[in-house]
């Protein structure tokens, strides 16, 4: 048996993150210093509203509260190191943890006609681990496997990174609490084998005293961990679900998603039912179009039956090289004959424009590149 999420390291920093903190536990940490219950909210709310950057800032504490914050939390875990902007409105941002780790999270701008950059649709893709276990074999993040599951802090903590940089960019980032408008839980990790820490992370985002952001405005996307699906659909925020299927036979599936063993398609689809069920909502169908592996009419033939039973969206994605790795994408004719099949039988389908592709826009690829080059130049990053 393979594919089951193999054990990963946990992580306890010194000083956990005030980012993974509720109300509810930050309240409970207060009120053990005779705090009143209202400290709570006034300190989230210099995080997350007023956006301070540091203690010193949340200027209507005490200075005795404040030192108490220092010695007991981190105010912001994770450090930008490098934001990597590509000429298709794609920002790539390379972050780094208290251990030294690096996570990706990237900002995707889909520009609407008459409107500048500023207005422009924005989608946030965050991470959830550091490596991956899942070994999707065209896949840079899990090239070197796990090496540890993400915080909820540290998955908060990115879309605040997010936050300060569109705060400086756009006059309409500084007017909202959070100016992007998607959430998609698709980078580096599989989100549902570091469920808890995903959950948590989530409900702050989704909170008022967070960052106010709509549950149906964020999607979880899996390789396919069907008790991850089943316990996801009972949920009571109802987030969306997306599944990167990438193989529409178990033969397929097979070769390139080691998880399709432990779950083959009999298990998955019927969980992907139940879910689309459940919330009454179109769940999405990820297909990463690899030449020669995934690409043929028979594949298009079967996904367009499997789509048009769970009344799924399609996303097709061209696939993003990674350097070492031999798989190809195919060429802009095929990619438009497969979506075709889809699109004759009135699938709903999306046949992604390209984003990022020239800043190693697929999922680990800046990671691995740079700790590439951090290995050959010496172990700091700076
Ligand atoms: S595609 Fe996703 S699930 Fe598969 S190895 Fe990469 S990060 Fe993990």
């Amino acid at each position: 048996m393979p594919a089951s999420p193999a054990p990963s390291m946990k992580y306890a920093p010194a000083k956990p993150p005030l980012t993974g903190e509720t109300l509810e536990t930050l309240a409970a940490r207060l009120g053990e210093r005779g705090e009143p219950a209202f400290r709570a909210r006034q300190i989230l709310e210099w995080v997350y509203k007023k956006r301070a950057r540091s203690w010193d800032g949340m200027t209507n504490l005490s200075k005795a509260t404040r030192a108490w914050l220092a010695d007991t939390f981190e105010l912001m875990p994770a450090a930008l190191v490098l934001n990597r902007q590509s000429a298709d409105v794609t920002d790539k941002l390379l972050l780094e943890l208290g251990d030294r780790s690096l996570i990706e999270t990237v900002i995707i701008r889909a520009p609407q006609d008459g409107v500048g950059l500023d207005h422009s649709r924005k989608t946030i893709c965050i991470s959830t681990q550091v490596g991956c276990a899942m070994a999707c074999v065209f896949c840079a993040s899990g090239l070197a496997g796990l090496r540890r599951d993400l915080l909820a802090g540290e998955i908060v903590a990115q879309l605040l990174q997010v936050c300060y940089l569109e705060d400086a960019r756009t006059p309409r980032a500084r007017a909202e609490l959070a100016s992007f408008d998607n959430i998609v839980v698709m980078g580096m990790g599989e989100p549902l084998a570091n469920y808890d820490a995903l959950i948590r992370a989530l409900a702050i985002v989704n909170a008022g005293w967070g960052l106010g952001f709509g549950a149906r405005r964020i999607t979880v996307s899996t390789s396919g961990l069907v008790p991850g699906i089943l316990r996801l659909a009972d949920e009571p925020l109802g987030f969306r679900l997306a599944v990167s299927l990438h193989g529409a036979t178990d033969a397929v599936r097979e070769k390139i998603m080691p998880v399709n063993r432990a779950y083959p398609l009999s298990r998955l689809l019927p969980a992907v039912k139940a879910f689309a069920t459940r919330h009454g909502r179109m769940v999405t169908l990820e297909f990463i179009l690899l030449a020669d592996v995934n690409d043929s009419p028979d594949q298009a033939e079967t996904l367009r039956e499997i789509a048009r039973d769970l009344h799924a969206h399609v996303n097709l994605i061209p696939y993003n090289t990674v350097e070492g790795l031999p798989w190809r994408r195919p060429s802009p004719e095929r990619q438009e004959q497969f979506a075709d099949v889809l699109r004759a039988a009135r699938v709903s389908v999306t046949l992604r424009r390209e984003k990022g592709h020239d800043i190693a826009a697929a999922c680990g690829q800046l990671r691995l590149q740079t700790e590439k080059g951090a290995a050959q130049a010496g172990p700091d990053l700076d």
